[in-house]
C-alpha cells in the first residue's frame, strides 16, 4: 500500500480527460468508437478507466488476454458492454468466453474451426470477431486463408461474425504508402465475410481519414493522452488532453561546495555552488535508465535537469535554479507534466509513449481525479 504522505511518487490520472479524449475520437467517426484497455488500460488501471469510458458512452472494449477480459467484466459490473479478446481463442478456453460473456478475436483458420465446433455443440451461434492480417504477420488470417473461407464457408455458418478487423503497421506515419496498401488488402479480403462490420484503425489510424474508419475504430493510446499524430511537424500539436501527471518526491537536497560526482559510474560532476535534489523514483518505477543525464523535471515552470544515472529507486536533479523553499525534502518535482509530456519523455529515452505508460510503477501513489 502507498499513501500520499509516504510514496516516492504521485501518479495523477485524470478520468475526465480520458472521457473527453474518447468522446473526441468518437465524434470524429460516423461509426462506433471502441476503447482498447489491454495491459491494465495501458498501465493506468482498467478498474478505474473502464467504468469512466463506459460512463462517457463507450460500449465496446478490447483487451489482449482472456484474463484481462474476465477482470474487465467485473470492473464493468457485469453489464452489456461488448468485450473482445485480441489474443483469441486458446485451446480449451471456449467455456471461459461464454461464462464471462467475452468474444474471441479469431486469429487463424484453426481458431475459426474450433469456435464453430464449439458453437455447434453448444447449440448457439455465439459472436466472435475475425482478424485478417494485412501486413503485421503477428496474428490473423494470412495469405489465401480468407479466400479458403469463400470456397468452404461452412464453419462461418456456425457462429455470428460481429466484426472483421485488421491492424495497421505504420499508422503513425500518414505518408507511409503501407497504409493504403493495407487498406486495399483489407477491403479485398474482408469480402469473404459478406456484409459484416469492419474495423482497421487504431488511434493513429483514425487520423488517416474517413476511409480508414469503417464501422468501428479501436483507439488505445490516444484515449490516454498520447499524441496519435506523431508525424505532425509541430511536436506541440497533440490533439488529445493530457491524462497523466507524475510527481517525484524530493527526499534530500545537497549544497555542493566542492566538485562532487553524482550517482553510479560518477557520470556527472556537480560544480561548487550548485544544489542537487534526490528524488525517490527510479527505474524500478518504470522511469527509464536511458534517461540518465538526459531528462528534465520541472518545479513549477523552472526546468531542472536530471544529472547522473537513474538508479533503481533514486534520481538526482540539479535544482540550483530553484528557491530553497521549493526544492526541499518533501516537495515534488514534475517528472511528467504540462512541460514534459509522455511523448517528450519517450523521445529522450529513445522509446515510445506506449512503453512509458505501460511501465508506470506499482509503487506510486495513484490519485484519480474526475470520473
Ligand atoms: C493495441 C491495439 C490497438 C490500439 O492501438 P493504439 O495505437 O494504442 O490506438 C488497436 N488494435 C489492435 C489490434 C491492437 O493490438
Amino acid at each position: 500500500m502507498t499513501s500520499e504522505q509516504t510514496a516516492g511518487g504521485i501518479l495523477t490520472i485524470d478520468l475526465d480527460a480520458v472521457g473527453a479524449n474518447w468522446r473526441r475520437l468518437d465524434g470524429m467517426v460516423t461509426g462506433d468508437a471502441a476503447a482498447v484497455v489491454k495491459a491494465d488500460a495501458y498501465g493506468l488501471g482498467a478498474e478505474k478507466i473502464a467504468p469512466a469510458l463506459a460512463a462517457a458512452g463507450c460500449e465496446t472494449f478490447f483487451v489482449a488476454l482472456i484474463d484481462e477480459g474476465v477482470a474487465l467484466r467485473t470492473f464493468l459490473g457485469g453489464g452489456e458492454a461488448v468485450i473482445y479478446v485480441l489474443g483469441g481463442l486458446l485451446p480449451g478456453t471456449e467455456e471461459i468466453f461464454v461464462e464471462h460473456a467475452l468474444r474471441p478475436v479469431l486469429n487463424s483458420l484453426s481458431e475459426i474451426h474450433a469456435w464453430a465446433a464449439f458453437c455447434s455443440a453448444h447449440g448457439e451461434k455465439l459472436a466472435a470477431a475475425v482478424h485478417i492480417d494485412t501486413g503485421m504477420s503477428r496474428l490473423g488470417l494470412g495469405g489465401l486463408e480468407p479466400a479458403a473461407l469463400i470456397d468452404d464457408p461452412s464453419p462461418l455458418r456456425a457462429f455470428t461474425i460481429s466484426l472483421v478487423l485488421s491492424h495497421l503497421a505504420c499508422a503513425g506515419d500518414a505518408d507511409d504508402p503501407k497504409n493504403a496498401e493495407q487498406l486495399a488488402a483489407f477491403k479485398k479480403s474482408s469480402v469473404a465475410f459478406g456484409a459484416v462490420k469492419r474495423s482497421i484503425a487504431n488511434s493513429s489510424g483514425i487520423f488517416l481519414g474517413p476511409e480508414y474508419h469503417f464501422d468501428m475504430v479501436r483507439p488505445g493510446v490516444a484515449v490516454y493522452g498520447s499524441n496519435p499524430t506523431p508525424g505532425e511537424p509541430d511536436p506541440g500539436s497533440n490533439p488529445m488532453a493530457q491524462v497523466v501527471g507524475l510527481q517525484g518526491r524530493i527526499i534530500q537536497v545537497r549544497d555542493v561546495d566542492s566538485p562532487l560526482s553524482v550517482g553510479y559510474g560518477a557520470t556527472h560532476i556537480a560544480a561548487p555552488g550548485t544544489k542537487i535534489a534526490t528524488v525517490a523514483v527510479g527505474y524500478a518505477d518504470g522511469y527509464p535508465r536511458g534517461l540518465s543525464n538526459r531528462a528534465s523535471g520541472y518545479i513549477g515552470d523552472v526546468r531542472v535537469p536530471l544529472v547522473g544515472r537513474v538508479s533503481m529507486d533514486l534520481i538526482t536533479f540539479d535544482v540550483s535554479g530553484v528557491a530553497a523553499d521549493a526544492a526541499r525534502p518533501g516537495a515534488f518535482i514534475d517528472l511528467i507534466g504540462p512541460h514534459n509530456n509522455i511523448g517528450a519523455l519517450a523521445g529522450e529515452a529513445g522509446t515510445i509513449g506506449y512503453e512509458i505508460l505501460t511501465r508506470l510503477g506499482r509503487r506510486y501513489h495513484r490519485r484519480y481525479t474526475g470520473g
